[in-house]
């Protein structure tokens, strides 16, 4: 890293606690449709409102044993796992990134793909809004490549959203029932845009991986097998696997 990019760099980690409580904050209201900078935070369990001593990333919940100061209901501990996530990432592309611009757009498609990950983790939804995020960065991400550009960014999108689309209409003629949402084409056209077309059947074998092993771990815990209707949240997956190949 030039020297002049450590400030950047140091900027990044440094809010990235915050950022990954306002991912929380999305992962939760989005998919209720709950307005997301005019509602200040509160207690979902009391309702009460948070003061700014209740809100400091990870730290706040340390010093508060994990419970509501009013109420005493435990924070919900996907909240800290998202703080503690999006700080992950923001360390991991400012040593695996070198300059600025990449660096900076990386880390926003791995935040925005952490609350994709854990949106269709916890609700089996992947919202429009964070999908169109996604491929907003992700485009950022292919125009300031000077080995891509608008185009291939472009391209890749629709390979992206087109074969997940051709997939979902597949499934849906063979079995009868939807296997793939419309939401995983949105996410397909965004990761398609931040990895490249090149790297879509690497992504997507990646994630096929992530799941039959998670479904492996569960039917061993479980010991019996999956059902084929067991609804999977493949968006997780993609999400997961997409994040290796951003920064890699
Ligand atoms: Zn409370």
């Amino acid at each position: 890293m030039a020297q002049a990019d450590w400030p950047w760099a140091l900027l990044l980690i440094l809010i990235s606690p915050a950022v990954g409580s306002f991912l929380g904050v999305l992962v939760d209201r989005l998919v209720v449709g709950l307005p997301v900078v005019a509602r200040p935070s509160s207690c979902a369990a009391c309702g009460a409102r948070l003061a700014w001593r209740d809100m400091v990333p990870v730290l706040s919940a340390l010093a508060l044993g994990f419970r509501c100061r009013g109420c005493g209901a435990p924070i919900p501990g996907h909240l800290i796992r998202i703080e503690l996530v999006a700080t992950l990432v923001a360390l991991i592309s400012a040593a695996l990134v070198p300059c600025v611009v990449p660096m900076w757009l990386s880390c926003a498609c791995l935040w925005c793909l952490t609350a994709l990950f854990y949106s269709d983790l916890l609700h089996m939804r992947l919202p429009d809004r964070l999908t169109t995020a996604l491929l907003v960065l992700g485009m950022a991400l292919a125009v300031t490549d000077p080995g891509r550009g608008w185009a291939e960014g472009l391209i890749s999108a629709a390979v992206g959203a087109g074969s997940f689309w051709l997939l979902r209409v597949a499934y849906q003629a063979l079995r009868g029932r939807e296997g793939l949402g419309l939401g995983d084409v949105r996410l397909m056209a965004g990761i398609g845009a931040a990895v490249g077309w090149a790297e879509l059947p690497a992504v997507t074998l990646l994630a096929a991986l992530l799941a039959l092993a998670v479904a492996g771990v569960e039917a061993l815990e479980k010991k019996s097998l999956p059902r084929g209707d067991t609804r999977v949240p493949f968006g997780s997956y993609l999400a997961a696997a997409a994040a290796v190949f951003v920064v890699l």
